[in-house]
């Protein structure tokens, strides 16, 4: 027989342990640029840009260079 725990849980204690796995929903904003929805403090992956300055590469330039390599 494996170890096994000696007791049950109260539904006290695996209630107060469950008290932190509710989700949350995730906050997000978007592109100024495209208009795309973008997480917070995050490049847009649509345009590559970050607060209107262009920091990578756009989804575009992307495709464009996946085409190239094949
Ligand atoms: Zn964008």
């Amino acid at each position: 027989m494996p170890p096994v725990p000696k007791r049950k849980i109260s539904k006290g204690r695996r209630d107060r342990r469950r008290s932190h796995h509710a989700l949350t929903v995730p906050t997000w904003t978007y592109c100024p640029k495209c208009k795309e929805p973008v997480l917070p403090y995050h490049a847009c992956l649509n345009c590559g840009t970050y607060r209107g300055r262009k920091v990578a590469e756009s989804a575009e330039e992307r495709e464009k260079r996946k085409e190239k390599k094949s």
